[in-house]
């Protein structure tokens, strides 16, 4: 950290030329002493290597298969069906021309996460999807990684054989302890924590412990509750957590008033779980919050995230794609839960049409215009723009705009006020502390990747 008299000597080009700080900025390119004899090629390789994401088109493929549901979640982000209304399942031949698409986008590598509703419910077109992948796969040469979100309810035998032959990571919703979890995720028979947790540990014994994961999503409740939800964690023998704020999409939108809350709460909800969580590390529990591990990893190392919630160029359409159960497609899954509650405007197309039309659809355009962080009001002057993202979709579903207005942006105030959490806690951290910050950022102590376990929360 610069002292603030050395930082103003520096602004107003009063360092001495010998000086050793300016030989330091020099070499980490925040200063030129001689624009003759500087090269901005490091920095622009560094760009590169931050930017490589973009080079090989979206990775991230979501199959949602069925709409059905047998929860009645009130913050539930889509709009989820009863378990009998088959009408809400892809059928076979939207499957099949879903496939088809998937090997037309360049990326070699290509993870298809299967979700819901509840996928559980339509299993036989995951196995279906993804016989067919393996299939085509066996010319494309793809790297396949095959994601199930589910709340891993009724799991059976049979499923769990094929789960482990394609190698599947699975993950799931755990609120934290019982009384939570089973508050947020109705059931009839109020037994959710409890099936999840089974369906938890039948997973991890087919598919190994690192194949598991689980995330929160964080309720009015919830925000009592951080070291308690942390602690449920650890229990449990988690080493990772996503402590996810609620969404403004689906029927979370309009159970708001009754479970929502303000960026100022969530964050102080944040700050007190990331001292609790620290804490558990220091005594010898290696446990990492996934969006702190990818801020941090940004903040403290060179090489850029997958995490499309986050990109510039923004990961919509870029980073994923979203095969709905109808055969619509959309650039994320925002987009299909804003499809959800009647607004289509960012529908690509239909999985009948040939990705390249997706590509020239009005909606990309709109993504294009509004999605490079670095060229939008605000965040063109924001010290955080390397390593934020623009989020046009979000920005349009609570602003009504595309671009936004950061300065009352919800996503701005988090971003920004998480930055600002983990760096003052970063600078005035103790050496073990620090120990515990890094090796998050840099994947120590954890099994699970950050950019993983987000996207497969996205
Ligand atoms: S923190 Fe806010 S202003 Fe800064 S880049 Fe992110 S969204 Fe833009």
């Amino acid at each position: 950290m610069m002292r603030r008299d050395v930082f103003e000597r520096f602004i107003h080009h009063a360092l001495d030329v010998y000086d050793p700080l300016l030989a330091n900025l020099q070499a980490r390119h925040l200063a030129v002493v001689d624009p003759k004899r500087s090269s901005l090629a490091p920095l622009l390789s560094q760009y590169r290597t931050r930017k490589s994401y973009l080079l090989s088109g979206p990775a991230l493929h979501i199959f949602v298969v069925s709409l059905r549901c047998h929860h009645t979640c009130n913050y539930c982000q889509v709009s989820r069906q009863q378990t009998s209304a088959t009408a809400f399942d892809v059928d076979g031949d939207s499957a099949r021309l879903a496939v088809d698409r998937l090997f037309e986008w360049p990326s070699r590598e290509l993870t298809i996460e299967f979700q819901g509703g509840e996928p559980l419910l339509n299993f036989g077109q995951v196995r279906a999807i993804t016989e067919r992948i393996v299939a085509r796969n066996a010319f494309e040469n793809r790297a396949l990684r095959f994601v199930l979100a589910s709340t891993l309810h009724d799991l059976t035998d049979a499923q769990l054989a094929f789960l482990q032959e394609h190698r599947f990571k699975l993950s799931t919703s755990l609120d934290g302890p019982e009384w939570l979890h089973n508050a947020n995720r109705p059931r009839p028979e109020r037994d959710s924590y409890r099936r999840t947790v089974e369906g938890m540990a039948r997973g991890r014994k087919a598919l190994g412990d690192d194949a598991v994961s689980a995330l929160t999503t964080l309720t009015k409740r919830s925000l009592e509750a951080p070291e308690v939800i942390i602690d449920e964690y650890r229990k449990l023998g988690l080493h990772s957590i996503s402590l996810r704020p609620l969404s403004p999409y689906g029927f979370a939108a309009k159970t708001r008033e009754r479970n929502g809350y303000g960026t100022a709460a969530f964050l102080a909800f944040y700050g007190r779980a990331l001292e609790h969580l620290i804490a558990v590390n220091r005594s010898g529990y290696g446990m990492d919050e996934t969006f702190a591990s990818l801020l941090l990893s940004q903040l403290l190392g060179p090489f850029g995230h997958g995490y499309v919630d986050l990109r510039s160029p923004t990961g919509a359409g870029f980073g994923a794609v979203i095969y709905d159960y109808d055969g619509l497609v959309y650039p994320s899954d925002e987009a299909r839960m804003l499809a959800a509650m009647g607004d289509a405007s960012f529908s690509l197309g239909h999985v009948g049409q040939p990705v390249s039309e997706w590509l020239a659809s009005p909606a990309m355009e709109r993504l294009m215009a509004a999605g490079v962080a670095e060229s939008l009001p605000t965040c063109s002057d924001c010290a955080y723009v390397p390593m934020c993202g623009a989020d046009p979709i979000e920005h349009y579903a609570r602003q009504g705009d595309t671009i936004g207005h950061r300065p009352t942006s919800d996503f701005c105030r988090r971003q920004m006020g998480t930055f600002d959490l983990l760096l003052q806690r970063y600078e005035t951290a103790s050496t073990a502390d620090r120990r515990v910050l890094e090796g998050w950022a840099f994947g120590a102590g954890t099994t699970h990747s950050a950019e993983d376990e987000l996207d497969a929360a996205a």
